[in-house]
Parts: C-alpha cells; sequence; structure tokens
C-alpha cells in the first residue's frame, strides 16, 4: 500500500521522543527508560488521526501466528514482566514454546521465516498474557481489514498479500520506534534485531546476557543478531 509520508509530523515525533529518550536513557537507564517509552508509544498511536479505521480488536489473533523481530531491551523487559507477572507453570508453558519454536525456526533464513506461521508462546486463550510489555513490532502491528490478516495467515506462502493499514498509525509507530532506537544507539547500547523465539531462548540459556547489554556489549554470544535501519533513516539528521 502506497501511503504519502507526513514530513513534518515524522520529524516532529523523531525529535520529540529522541530527546525524551536521551535524557531518560542518561537519568534512568535504559531498561526504565524503555518502558517509559513504551507507553508513550501506546500513546502516540492511540492519538493518530486515522486511529479509528483499525479493525484490530481483543481476541482477533491472526497476526500473533508469525515470529516477530525484537531489539534486547525488548527481551530483558519481556522477562522481567514474565517473571514478576505471570504464575510459574504459564512461566513453565510459555518457557517450553519459547524453546520449541526456537528449535523450528533454526536454520531458516528471514524468507524462509515469513513463510512460516508459529504460533507466539504469549498468546493464550485468545489474548496476549504480556500484552503491556509486548514487543515494539506487535504495538505497530495494525490493520483496517482483518481479511488480509487472515489471508496472510491462511497462506503463508503467498507473500503479495498485504493488509491494509492505517497511514497515520503507521508513521506515529514507526518514528517512534525509530527515535528510542537512535537514542539506544547513540548512547552505546546493542540495537540489532532478533528473532524473538530465539532471543528468549539464548537469553534463559545465558544468564550473563543481560549484564552485557546493559554493559554495552553485545548481548548474545551465540546470536550475532541484524543491524536494521529504520523506516525514516534518511528523515532528519
Ligand atoms: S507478543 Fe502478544 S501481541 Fe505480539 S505476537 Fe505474541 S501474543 Fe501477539
Amino acid at each position: 500500500m502506497e501511503i504519502s509520508l507526513d514530513v513534518p509530523f515524522v520529524l516532529g515525533v523523531l525529535a520529540e521522543e529522541q530527546q525524551l529518550a536521551q535524557r531518560e536513557i542518561r537519568e534512568l537507564g535504559v531498561v526504565q527508560a524503555y518502558e517509559n517509552s513504551r507507553l508513550r508509544h501506546d500513546a502516540r498511536i492511540a492519538a493518530a488521526p486515522d486511529v479509528s479505521t483499525l479493525a484490530c480488536r481483543a481476541g482477533c489473533t491472526w497476526c500473533c501466528h508469525f515470529s516477530v523481530d525484537i531489539r534486547g531491551v525488548e527481551v530483558f523487559t519481556i522477562l522481567d514482566f514474565v517473571e514478576r507477572s505471570l504464575p510459574a507453570e504459564e512461566k513453565a508453558r510459555i518457557f517450553s514454546e519459547v524453546r520449541a519454536n526456537s528449535t523450528a525456526l533454526k536454520g531458516l533464513d528471514d524468507m524462509e521465516r515469513m513463510r512460516h506461521n508459529v504460533k507466539c508462546p504469549f498468546l493464550s486463550a485468545g489474548r496476549c498474557s504480556i500484552y503491556e510489555a509486548r514487543p515494539q513490532t506487535c504495538r505497530n502491528y495494525h490493520a483496517t481489514d482483518v481479511a488480509g490478516c487472515q489471508q496472510s495467515f491462511e497462506d503463508p506462502d503467498n507473500l503479495e498479500i498485504d493488509p491494509e493499514f492505517a497511514p497515520m498509525v503507521y508513521q506515529a509507530g514507526a518514528a517512534h520506534v525509530d527515535a528510542f532506537t537512535r537514542a539506544m544507539r547513540e548512547a552505546g547500547y546493542d540495537t540489532n534485531v532478533y528473532e524473538m523465539n530465539t532471543a528468549l531462548d539464548t537469553a534463559l540459556s545465558e544468564p550473563d546476557a543481560r549484564k552485557r547489554f546493559e554493559q554495552k556489549r553485545r548481548p548474545f554470544k551465540k546470536l550475532a543478531g541484524d543491524a536494521v535501519s529504520g523506516e525514516f533513516e534518511d528523515l532528519a539528521g
């Protein structure tokens, strides 16, 4: 779907969020700064002028059957959330599904992953069990027509399916993520992108991963991750 970019709007989000994120990373640490940024992220999307066109509703889960890309800071905040908020048996179920998904996705390249349905380990009884801590990718994923999401789920090999989305919601969410990522990168933290199940599985098996991340080192010994350009990398300096 082609959209016309609202450059002043995107530049405004980039400047505002980057400035706030830089200050909070410095004063509160990267994990707390990210948790604060998540709240602003949701607020920005809720305030987008076309938010009322979204078809996304609680209980609709077509998009929760694909692998998700996340950054290190998200890995550690999700694990924190699971630890403090979910009962032991749910935690055990989640970690078992994380391991199974990680094994199923092992060795697949990005295109093969996109063609492979995988139920998210956090999807439970039609709900996201980590909704408050869900990844940025999930926060940004949205559609204005459920049919496209259902088609993608039913025909994962067909990468031509492109669910309709809301242009201003997309720009607000993507600019927000770009800005926080830039602030993290400038502060020296790892901003590489990892497949969620693989990264969670690796974090669980490498107890010093979080310490390495907070020391501004590469968090995972066994995973390199991908350096991914921001949506609006070519805008603003
Ligand atoms: S983390 Fe939550 S919103 Fe994201 S794919 Fe999993 S269940 Fe769905």
